[in-house]
Formats: structure tokens, sequence, C-alpha cells
């Protein structure tokens, strides 16, 4: 553990434009740096470094953080891991703490988990290279199938023998535990008697399983019997340091090439990552021992936008591949497809042709995902009208799926054409579905959080009313009517709460005067006047926090945010974070810029108005709903009243924010 005041220094010390630019050549640009981004593939920069707010920010992917995040980030690291780093380029010194019994068991058993599964690589492959039955058996296998030595080295392929327990003596004669053999897999115990244990991987060839910065996470291992009754394949349980569905096979050998390349291909299992590679097809993943998940992708859009799913032909492959494509259409990245024929795969069909012939295979064969599944689908249509429309149904369907508009409307053109149908048609079709599933989005988040009640229709924010940040791309969780304003006053207490405004009060003989305050207290104050708390728990945190310091008599100022432990709290901040805009000498000339911090009041106040009108509306709703299902002559009679105040209530805000109100 590391003191929370070292903690505070490194914090304290390390300079954001000093860290990212050991990774990023970085340019001046007024105020901020600006670079390509090092979390995805971009020709011109919109990576963003601000040296002042202590953070960096991409507005192309949506990173960003502090130097700790950035660490992380960029080195595949846990954050304590990431502070030494930063206390290594510093010369700061970390005297460790005393850690509790507890932590040094947890830390201690992921590190002993790395350590006994690196034992067992090694063991594996020396029993491959090494031993006659490896070298006879395995090898041969490998080599038969076609694996060139360097290729076998690289992904350090390994063997297991026929017998009980030839890894678990080794290791426990080599000083390893049996209890974290036991947990990382690779011993099977059991379960009544504990000196009975053994090998799971036995007689097997071995394919270790890498994470992402190449430490050994799990293995998989194949039989080499014909025998039906065993299993192929086996593969490591989960274990602490090993979740399958976070866990990409390949991506440790493939990052560099799929970030060249722009786009990641995706295959089925652990041969045809390899072949590929043997190819000098580098940039391949697998999802190996599970089917495609959505944590998987996003894993791959860190280094890329586009996947190309490379199946076999037949029709689990075809399933796999459609619900593939859905998967990967919702997380805004790009997808094609590419089936093989007759029953080959990836690792097959690399055998039987040239390298050169792969790649121009690949090239010319890969179809968009609209192309793919017409051509696949238009087969068994024919004329048939009604499966004419379901085919219809079938593409429309995925595009609903796309969370960018301008990416849909594209891709409905080229619906449009290839189906021959009128665009509009799919339109009207495509609203349909997205109402639908932003309404199964929303009933299964109002289940997951606090209900709110339902907003009536004529409740819009206000024209001039723009949210600074763009909701991110594929963070495509609908903000909530309230949140977009919480949300809001939040950006506005965290980027100008230390500000000084000007703020109308009366003295103590009910004199009008002026007083200097920051815009954080006035923002509250004006909160507390009608006891209004945020919905959100985050924002609702962060409020609370501002409360804190304000009654003891300080702001808190955004690096006290960016850094705080909570990383929900610090990201948001990120998130949120004003990194000024610079104009060109051009505009600067000719455009007369009216700033934020100039508005600042007129803005801050406007906010809070904006939110109390919401939650107007929404008592107002509540109640209206309360007098339709009330009887009671006395209960509507004082529903009624209310309504009125409520109206007039609303009234005078509306007027405040200079609002028409119609009705
Ligand atoms: P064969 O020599 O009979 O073609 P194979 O080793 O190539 O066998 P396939 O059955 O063709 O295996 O499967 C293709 C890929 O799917 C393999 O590379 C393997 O990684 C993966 N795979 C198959 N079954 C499993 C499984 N149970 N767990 C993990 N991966 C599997
Ligand atoms: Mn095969």
């Amino acid at each position: 553990m590391i003191p929370k005041e070292t903690v505070d220094r490194i914090l304290e010390t390390a300079r954001i434009d000093e860290v990212v630019g050991e990774f990023v050549s970085l340019k001046k640009r007024g105020a901020n740096m600006i670079g390509l981004c090092p979390f995805h593939n971009e020709k011109t920069p919109s990576f963003n470094v601000s040296p002042a707010r202590g953070i960096y920010k991409c507005f192309g992917c949506g990173k960003g953080g502090n130097p700790v995040n950035f660490v992380m980030d960029h080195e595949q690291l846990s954050y304590p891991e990431a502070l030494r780093w930063l206390a290594r380029k510093y010369n700061i010194e970390i005297e460790e703490q005393e850690r509790s019994p507890e932590q040094i068991a947890k830390e201690g058993e992921r590190e002993s988990l790395f350590i006994v599964s690196g034992f067992a690589q090694k063991h594996y492959t020396k029993n491959l290279h090494e031993t006659e039955e490896g070298k006879a058996i395995g090898l041969t296998y490998f080599t038969e199938r076609g694996f060139r030595k360097d290729i076998i080295e690289k992904f350090q392929l390994g063997y297991s023998p026929d017998t009980w327990r030839d890894l678990t003596d080794a290791a426990v004669a080599a000083g390893y535990k049996l209890e974290y053999l036991v947990k990382a897999g690779l011993t099977i115990q059991n379960e009544e008697d504990a000196s009975k244990y053994f090998d799971r991987f036995r007689g097997r060839v071995i394919f270790p399983v890498h994470n992402a910065s190449g430490r050994v996470i799990a293995f998989g291992g194949r039989t080499l019997k014909t025998d039906k009754k065993v299993a192929k394949y086996i593969n490591s349980p989960e274990t602490e340091i090993y979740h399958k569905s976070n866990v990409l096979y390949g991506l440790f050998f493939a990052k560099k090439a799929i970030m060249q390349e722009d786009v990641c291909y995706l295959v089925e299992g652990y041969t045809d990552v390899i072949s590929m590679h043997q190819a000098g097809i580098e940039n391949v993943v697998a999802s190996s021992g599970t089917s495609l998940t959505i944590e998987q992708i996003r894993l791959i859009r860190r280094y890329t936008s586009n996947i190309t799913i490379l199946y076999d032909g037949d029709p689990a492959g075809i399933k796999a591949s459609f619900r593939g494509i859905n998967l990967i259409l919702e997380e805004s990245m790009n997808v094609r497809v590419l089936l093989f024929p007759d029953n080959d795969d990836p690792d097959s069909y690399s055998k039987k042709v040239t390298p050169e012939a792969l790649r121009d295979f690949i090239t010319a064969n890969t179809k968009d995902f609209i192309n793919f599944k017409t051509e696949l689908l238009k087969a068994d249509v024919g004329n048939d009208p009604i499966k004419r429309a379901s085919l219809i149904h079938e593409i429309v369907d995925s595009i609903a799926l796309i969370p960018d508009a301008i990416t849909r409307s594209v891709y409905v053109k080229e619906c449009s054409r290839i189906l021959d149908i009128e665009e509009q048609a799919l339109l009207t079709e495509l609203n349909k579905l997205r109402r639908r599933q932003h309404d199964k989005k929303r009933e299964e988040q109002s289940i997951k959080e606090a209900p709110l009640p339902e907003l009536p229709p004529d409740v819009t924010a206000p024209e001039d009313f723009v949210p600074d940040q763009p909701a991110r791309e594929g963070d495509h969780t609908q903000v909530k009517s309230g949140e977009v304003f919480e949300r809001e006053l939040v950006r506005l207490l965290l980027n100008y709460g230390q500000e000084p405004v000007v703020a109308k009060t009366t003295d103590e003989f009910g004199v009008e005067i002026e007083v200097t305050v920051p815009l954080a207290e006035l923002m509250l104050h004006e909160l507390e006047s009608d006891e209004i708390a945020f919905n959100h728990a985050v924002y609702q945190q962060i409020l609370s926090e501002y409360t804190q310091h304000i009654n003891n008599g300080n702001v808190p100022d955004l690096n006290y945010f960016v850094n705080y432990p909570d990383q929900n709290i610090a990201q948001l901040a990120v998130d949120l974070v004003q990194i000024p805009y610079q104009l060109s000498d051009w505009e600067r000339h000719f455009i007369y810029v009216q700033t934020e911090s100039q508005l600042l009041r007129q803005a801050a106040v406007h906010s809070v108005n904006v939110l109390k009108l919401t939650r107007l509306e929404q008592m107002i709703a509540e109640n209206q709903k309360q007098l339709r299902d009330t009887t009671d002559d006395d209960a509507q009679l004082k529903l009624m009243q209310q309504q009125l105040n409520l109206l007039n209530a609303k009234r005078h805000f509306s007027s405040l924010l200079g609002r028409i109100i119609l009705k």
C-alpha cells in the first residue's frame, strides 16, 4: 500500500505534458498541447493535453484523465502500478505502508497466480522442445499442422504429457504452493480428500493465453486423441486473473498491427490466429472459448473502430456472425464480414493457399454487413413478398442499432439501393424500431435506477440550452431528461465554481446590496432555496462535496475532483472539463467572442432555473395524475389548489427563462 501522502506527492509532481510526452509527440496550441491520440487511430490530431488543468482528453474517442489514468490506460497497469511508474519517473521514493493482511493476501494472490501461470507456460514449452514424448507427439503434431518453428516459439506453445501430475509435481518441487496452482486452474484437487490432486491439462498440446501486456493468464489444451468422447479443447476456468469475457486470444501479438492496419480481424480460435500470423496477417484476435462479448469489442475499440469477422460458413458460423454484427454496430464500430467456403476456416484455408492469395481472397470477399446479409438471405427469398419483408426487417434491425444518426442514414441509402426500396419506407421502419429499442432501454434503466416521474411531452430544454459535451460515442445510454440539467449544473460548478460573481442580497436592515461570492456559493444558494437535491447519485455526491467545503469556507478546485479516489467521480470530472477552445487568428479577428466566463452568472442562474422548471413540470404531471385518480371531493379540491400553485410557479420560472407559455 502506498501511503496517502506519497500518493498526493506523486499527483502533485506528475506533469501531464511530460507524462504524455513520453509516448505522444505533442505540439503547442495556445495554452494547450495537441497530438495524435494513442488510444485510437487518427490522422488529424484530436488529442488534447491541458497542462493548466493537469489532464488529457481526446475529442475523438472520449478518453481522458489525469497522469495516473494515462499511464494505467497506455501501459495497461493497475492503479498502484501506475503510481509506482510515475514515482520512478519523478524519483519519488515510496515507503510501503503496512498492509492489512487482507490486502496482502489479495494483491499477493493475483501476483501469485500470474507467477504460477508463467511457470506452467515455461514448463509446458520445455516439455514440447526438450522431452522425448513432447518432441515425438506434441512437436510432431504442430509441425504436421504446418506451424513454423518461429511461430511455435512466438506463441509459446507447449505440451503436457499423458500422466497425472507432471506439472503439479514440478511446480511444487520448485516451491510453488499447491493452493495457487489450484486457484490458477492448473491443478484439480479432490474436494473430499485434499491429498488427491492431478493436472487439468494432460496429454494435450498447450496454447497459452496472454493478457494485453503479454503475461500468461490461462491455457487452452487440444487433445491429440481421435476418441470422440474426449473433448477436443479444454480451457482454464475463470480465475482471479482470467475473465474469459474480457480476454481476446492473440491481442498482445496483434495490437501493433491492428493500429497500423486500422482493422481487426476476428476469428474463432487459437489455430486461426496462429495460422494467419504465419501467413503474415498479424492483426487477428479470437474470442476463443466464449461467444463474442461487448467487453471484447470494447477491447478492440482501443486500437481501431473497424472489425472484420472471419468465420467459417457453416450454419453455426453464420449465426455467430449475425450476432457479432449487431453487437459491433451497437458499439459504434464498423463491421465487415467474410465467410470461408466449403467448411474451411481461416486456419485451414490459409494452409491451402499462399499468403498473397489469402490476402487477395480476404480483400475480394469481405462485404459490408448489408451486402453480407442481403446476399445470404436473398437466396431463399426469391419473389416471395413476405420473405422479402422479413429480409428487410432483418437488415433494418441491424441499422437501427447504430448509435450515430449520420452513419445510420448512410446505411439506409445503401440498403435502399441494394434492395431497391424507397428510402422513406426504410426510414419509417427504422424509426419505429428505434423507438421500440429506446423504450426497451428505458424500461431496463428504470428498473436499475430510481424511477422518475414521466415528463409531460411539452417539456423540452430551452432552445438556447446546449449541453457542452456531446454524448460520447458508444456511450449511448440515453441521458434522462432531468439528468441533462443536473449534468449541466455540475459542469458549471466544476469549471467555474471558484470564479467570483456579483450576487444581490439584502443586508441586516433589509437593504439590497451587492456582494462578490464564488460562483459555487451562488449556485448552492439558489438550489438550497428550493431544497433541490440531485437525483443522479454521482452528481449529488459532487454537490454534497461542494456544500461541505463551502460551509468550511473554501471552494474545491477542479483538480480535487479529477484526482478524486472514487473513479466514477474522477471520470465524470474529466468528461466535463472544458478545455478552452482555441480560436484561429482569423476567427479572433472577425468574431467578438463572449466567453462563457463572461456570461457565467447568467448561465449559472439560468441552469438552476431550468432544473427547477423541470422539477416543477414533473410535480405538475404527478399532481395531474393524482387528480385523475382521486374521486374524493376534498382531496380533489386540495390537489386543484396545489395545481394552481404549481402552474403559477411554472409561469414564474418560465418567464425568468424567457419562455412563452402556450397553455
Ligand atoms: P481440426 O484439426 O479437427 O480442424 P482444430 O484444432 O482446428 O481441429 P476446430 O474444431 O477446427 O479445431 O476449431 C477451430 C478453432 O476453434 C480452434 O482453433 C480452436 O481454437 C477453437 N475451438 C474449438 N473448440 C473450442 C473450445 N471448446 N474451446 C476453445 N476453443 C475452441
Ligand atoms: Mn480446424
